[in-house]
């Protein structure tokens, strides 16, 4: 039986039904990782002995008639992001490179609790800063679709194990389109739930306005039902929202007949966005009117500036966050006693943020510092956060209009590796489409529409107000119903 081709909820009926054993399961995705990851770097570390041992002991609970959760025994890889007790948390990064956690994240304690399997943790920009996965210390993550190809990022590792069959389910987080754009260039589907509805508690900061938890699987019932088990109410994270956690794989197939559809003109209208993802968009739009449900024109009309607006937000959020990376407390320390400078305090700072960071994140630091500095504060953070809430008023406009935001998620599909490396602007403008829901706070789900002639995963984003997860899954099970979309795993044997 190909395991790959399974949903992570029918390994889980498996397991749970003892025709598989959680130990098969695991020891089944550890070989297609141990045949593949040298080619894909979609995995920065396997944790191969303690996932084994995990998957016995949920195997003897199974045996015994203890009651689990749908998803015990099921094997799940986590964003390199997470902080972990029994891995490193390297964020990809020279300067976590050593680092172990002395705790769990809240997210990582709740799937231990479901019974979920952790093979290990997932490659990523460094820090999140990214969108190709190009940045980490573990080299670039390749697309399993096409080497060539960036697997997208920040979270591509978490996608491409996904894409490759090494892994029926994996984590990553979303600051502006980290989970939803590597989703999209690597044909699976990702969702960056409401700010606030998955505890952050544990996930090392890179904006914290911005940054979300959040699941990537091949199937959207699989989405709901991670969703399920990390989202909560948690009291160490003070922006965590205090409302009870639908049943997501409950509420799943309800009928969307009575939905209205919003479809984003800036967005279906722009000129850079590529025209086979139009199409699918379209689509996709056809699909959910013989539904029943209802077209509705939507504008954002300050969605042009959302790209400006997150990258004067997230640096600066980014650079006062990543001050406590200073060889002292955390991280990397870098040997300064040979040099006999006047201040040996600051270079030992120095020579560790030097050393420690890559040049990605020394931009964003730089560019945070810069706009946070008095005399330009008001110019642009200032200025940055009174649009933000005019992005943020857009959307709530929008959704006194539709119940629901269809549109694309990316202008192009995946890119060629080291095409945008040298030119950052262009790595960040195709961020577009995904960075205002993190402006916004609002729930996003991309998931596959087929491929292009050249093969490569089309991908379409579905958009709703602050928790509305269960009406996007809803959407979203019913395109991937009509649409067949079937477990799209590359072929690379
Ligand atoms: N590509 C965006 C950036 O570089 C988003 C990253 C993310 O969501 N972590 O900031």
């Amino acid at each position: 039986m190909k395991l790959e081709e399974l949903s992570a909820l029918d390994l889980g009926r498996k397991i749970a039904g003892r025709t598989l054993s959680s130990r098969e399961v695991v020891a089944y995705f550890l070989e297609r990782i141990a045949r593949f990851n040298s080619s894909i770097t979609a995995f920065s570390q396997v944790c191969a002995d303690l996932a084994l041992e995990k998957a016995d002991q949920i195997d003897r609970q199974i045996a015994s008639g203890m009651a689990m959760g749908p998803l015990a025994g099921v094997p799940i890889a986590i964003k390199d992001i997470l902080c972990t007790r029994e891995m490193r948390t390297t964020c990809g990064s020279r300067m976590l490179e050593n680092f172990v956690a002395p705790y769990d994240a809240t997210s990582v304690e709740k799937m231990e609790r479901a019974g979920l399997v952790t093979l290990g943790k997932t490659n990523m920009d460094e820090f999140a800063m990214g969108a190709s996965t190009e940045t980490s210390i573990f080299g670039a993550t390749h697309n399993p679709w096409s080497l060539e190809r960036t697997a997208g990022g920040s979270s591509g590792g978490s996608a491409a194990a996904l894409a490759a069959g090494m892994t029926p389910l994996s984590i990553g987080t979303d600051t502006g389109g980290s989970i939803r754009q590597p989703a999209a260039f690597c044909g699976v589907c990702g969702l960056k739930p409401t700010y606030g509805r998955v505890s952050r508690y544990g996930l090392v900061a890179f904006a914290s306005s911005l940054d979300q938890i959040g699941p990537l699987a091949h199937r959207v019932e699989d989405l709901a039902a991670c969703l399920e088990t990390i989202a909560g109410h948690d009291s160490r994270d003070s922006t965590s929202i205090n409302a009870p956690v639908p049943q997501y794989t409950r509420l799943i197939n309800r009928s969307i007949s009575n939905m209205r559809i919003g479809v984003v003109r800036e967005q279906i209208e722009h000129a850079g966005l590529a025209p086979e993802i139009r199409s699918a968009v379209n689509r996709a739009m056809e699909f959910l009117t013989g539904l029943g449900a209802t077209i509705v024109d939507i504008g954002l009309p300050h969605s042009r500036y959302s790209i400006a607006t997150y990258y004067v937000i997230a640096p600066c959020e980014a650079s006062s966050n990543l001050a406590r990376y200073d060889g002292a407390h955390y991280g990397l320390r870098a040997d300064t006693k040979s040099l006999h400078g006047e201040s040996p305090l600051e270079d030992m700072y120095c020579h560790s943020r030097s050393q420690g960071f890559g040049e990605e994140v020394k931009r964003r630091i730089m560019l945070g510092t810069f706009a946070l500095s008095s005399g330009y504060y008001d110019a642009y953070y200032r200025k940055a956060q009174q649009v933000r809430r005019l992005i943020f008023d857009d959307y709530h406009r929008a959704f006194e209009q539709a119940d629901v935001l269809l549109g694309p998620v990316t202008p192009t599909t995946a890119f060629r590796l080291g095409e945008r490396l040298q030119d950052p602007v262009q790595m960040y403008l195709g961020d577009l489409f995904t960075v205002g829901a993190n402006l916004a706070g609002i729930p996003a789900l991309a998931i596959p529409a087929g491929n292009d002639q050249a093969g490569l995963p089309l991908s379409i984003q579905l958009q709703g107000p602050p928790l509305a997860e269960e009406k996007l899954l809803s959407v979203a099970y019913q395109l991937e119903q009509a649409l067949f979309f079937q477990p799209r795993t590359a072929n690379l044997s």
